[in-house]
């Protein structure tokens, strides 16, 4: 398709005056929405705007008809347009746009104004434009497009920009699911908080009991729980006549219900899917114009062996356990997922796969995983997914985040896009044609020295991971110097939002590198503390806040960060001293635990680094200071983060001794709960009141035992993380 103006075709605009009318249906509001999109952007580019009139009017040549009220055309068949489909024509004459269901008249329109006018969007309110007096159209057009996924969904601070979200044909939950009801909705369907009390026989059987809680699931086999649920959708549905999907889907936890009816039937079935799409094939039955939406996520993810979904039961598919270095097909956790994918496949067209090309902990770090996105959207498409969501760090600040959803967009509608050469025209208009080059060159690196790395890229890792490997002292260096030289570029081509943009790509090198230095025994402090402060200061410029899902904020890393791992500390006597476990942490935190809880690094706001952790277990284990010393005071260093069942310790207590037989209690301090989503470094101390005399230090931590009742972990053991103890 050529992109430039043709020598013939239809005149929409010349010298300034239109040429062509738009005749759309004034009570369909998508063709009204296609229309007025259309003659806004004609009027951005040529400074004239086309009239809308009625469906009703006679077309004269040359106009442009949006709208299935013109249907039959001669050389179309309207039965080949999908749902969000459309097709697009001037062969006749006229310019004009049909649809399947859906948006199609808007996504027609986007697609005449991106190939034939040259307009792409990038970011909210930010888009090319080629003023011209003039606009025509090619004429001889016939064409069909439809999406590759009826239903497109990825994320974006971008969406504050409603243009911006339709140019880029997605979805929200909201407009499709009942009142956006669309995932982990068990709670808000039968509320523990409403039937816990009365009847703890609705919720799950774990470990010897029923645990009604927020985040408890279902006992999917009793017959109170389902008239009770089809009485809410009965309700929901009737409340919400435009809309007929809604989900019926577990909380976001594993505390599946382990009563002799569930067991029995999920072990027939070979998975916790069995009870579940059972229970969601009944309430298809008793809705069957509607659609019901379940997750296969986590403990449900492999499929049922007997029961098939009934067809109006989509069933929403997560690989969140899987790696993203390399594509699915590529990589032992793809392949297993890849198994239940083409197992559910065998058995539902009807499938939603939830992909997630995010990391969760560190949305401001570097995250090469474009070259997976097609492989791994090439394989939905051929095991019968319909609906995807692709999950990114779509956050202000987030790496490449504007890029991220560009991509994702772009292969959500079509499949077979030609991805580098999408990067190539996202990098040289978003960053401007001279730093474009230096940012490729940077996206190819990172991308080749993980796969040469053998490492995993993981949606939860953080820098350190990698820091022998696509992040290792010399590939940083290489990165910064690449980034100079884009600046450099950026600054030359003297237009601000270029320089402004390269250096809010450059955020996550910084971070990289900040992560990492923390963990190494030399530091150079006032080398670190003017990089924390750019990146401070850059973050704030440039409007970003948000440094992970637990709405941490970078400001508030950077104090932490400071505190922690820049500032001089008092002489702490702990400072390489051995340590002896009585209690030991549990695998695989018991590797690092005999060094690091004295090795003077904090561990930073991920688990899997540093920390040495204890499920459901007390802690105990004795430190010895080499001689006897002076001590009052001791402190130890606990993450608080729940989203990884890491809660705080119930208890801490400590006794010293000069000789190891005899201990002298020192003091002891409960820990109240803390139900705080946010990430948090919890310092808790014992101190004496008076100097006490000692060599060897014993310290105890009581756990909590099993998770909460209020937390998604419910039923199962809690875990907590200790790293640092000082001793003064
Ligand atoms: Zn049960």
């Amino acid at each position: 398709m050529s992109k430039t103006a043709p020598i013939c075709g239809i005149e929409i605009i010349k010298n300034g005056e239109p040429k062509a009318r738009i005749l759309a249906d004034r009570l369909n509001s998508m063709d009204m929405q296609a229309a007025e999109l259309l003659q806004d952007f004609t009027r951005r580019i040529t400074g004239a705007k086309p009239e809308i009139i009625s469906a009703e009017s006679t077309p004269e040549k040359g106009d442009i008809l949006i709208g299935n009220f013109q249907l039959p055309i001669e050389g179309i068949n309207a039965s080949d347009i999908t749902e969000d489909g459309f097709a697009l024509t001037t062969h006749d004459g006229y310019i004009r746009i049909v649809h399947g269901i859906g948006k199609g008249s808007i996504y027609g329109i986007v697609t005449l104004l991106e190939e034939y006018f040259g307009i792409h969007y990038y970011a909210a309110d930010t888009y090319t434009i080629h003023k011209n007096k003039n606009m025509q159209i090619p004429a001889g057009i016939k064409r069909i497009e439809n999406p590759s996924f009826r239903y497109r969904q990825t994320q974006s601070y971008s969406f504050t920009d409603p243009v911006y979200k339709m140019w880029h044909r997605l979805e929200e939950p909201e407009e499709v699911f009942v009142q956006n009801l669309w995932v982990h909705t068990f709670n808000s369907l039968l509320p523990a908080s409403e039937f816990g009390d009365s009847h703890p026989e609705y919720y799950a059987y774990i470990n010897g009991e029923r645990r009604p809680g927020d985040a408890s699931q279902w006992c999917l086999t009793n017959p109170e729980v389902f008239e009770i649920v089809a009485a809410r959708l009965d309700k929901l549905f009737k409340a919400n006549p435009d809309k007929h999907l809604i989900s019926v889907s577990q909380n976001d936890s594993q505390n599946y219900c382990a009563c002799d009816e569930c067991r029995a039937i999920d072990e027939y079935e070979g998975s916790p899917s069995g009870s579940l799409i059972r229970f969601m094939n009944k309430l298809a039955e008793r809705f069957p114009d509607k659609e019901i939406s379940t997750l296969a996520y986590l403990y449900s993810v492999p499929p049922p062996r007997h029961t098939k979904p009934l067809p109006n039961v989509t069933v929403m598919l997560c690989d969140i356990n899987c790696n993203r270095e390399v594509p699915l097909t590529d990589n032992d956790s793809g392949r297993e997922f890849i198994q239940y994918l083409e197992g559910w496949a065998a058995i539902s067209d009807n499938i939603f796969v939830w992909d997630y090309g995010i990391n969760f902990d560190n949305y401001v770090s570097p995250f090469p995983n474009f070259h997976i996105l097609q492989p791994n959207m090439e394989l939905f498409r051929r095991n019968n997914v319909s609906m995807h969501f692709s999950q990114i760090a779509g956050s202000r600040g987030g790496d490449f985040s504007e890029l991220r959803t560009y991509l994702a967009a772009k292969l959500l509608w079509n499949v077979s896009a030609d991805v580098d050469s999408l990067i190539k025209t996202f990098l040289d208009e978003y960053y401007g044609k001279k730093s474009a080059p230096y940012l490729y060159e940077y996206i190819k690196l990172r991308e080749e020295k993980l796969i040469e790395s053998g490492k995993n890229l993981w949606i939860y890792d953080t820098p350190i991971t990698h820091k022998d490997g696509m992040l290792n002292r010399h590939m940083i260096a290489r990165y910064k110097e690449l980034f100079d030289q884009a600046e450099q570029a950026a600054a030359g081509e003297g237009e601000p939002p270029f320089l402004s943009r390269v250096r809010t790509a450059r955020l996550p090198v910084m971070y990289a590198e900040l992560e990492i230095a923390r963990t190494e025994p030399e530091k150079d402090n006032s080398y670190l503390s003017g990089l924390l402060n750019l990146f401070r200061d850059r973050a704030a410029e440039y409007g970003i806040t948000v440094l992970n899902e637990r709405n941490n904020t970078i400001a508030e890393y950077c104090d932490t960060y400071r505190q922690r791992n820049i500032s001089d500390r008092r002489n702490n006597l702990a400072l390489g001293c051995p340590v002896t476990f009585i209690q030991p942490a549990d695998s695989p935190y018991d590797k690092i635990a005999g060094t690091a809880l004295t090795d003077g690094l904090y561990g930073g706001a991920v688990f899997n680094e540093s920390w040495v952790g204890w499920e459901g277990r007390d802690a105990e284990f004795v430190i010895d200071l080499g001689r006897v010393r002076e001590i009052q005071t001791v402190e130890m260093d606990f993450l608080h983060q729940l989203g990884s069942w890491i809660l705080l310790p119930k208890r801490i207590s400590c006794s010293v001794s000069t000789d190891g037989q005899k201990y002298q209690f020192m003091g002891q301090k409960d820990i109240p709960e803390d139900r705080e989503t946010q990430v948090k470094f919890v310092d808790l101390s014992i101190s004496a009141d008076t100097k006490l005399q000692g060599q060897y230090i014993q310290v105890k931590i009581e756990t909590i035992g099993l998770c909460p009742p209020w937390h998604n972990g419910v039923g199962y053991p809690a875990w907590f993380f200790l790293d640092e103890v000082h001793i003064y």
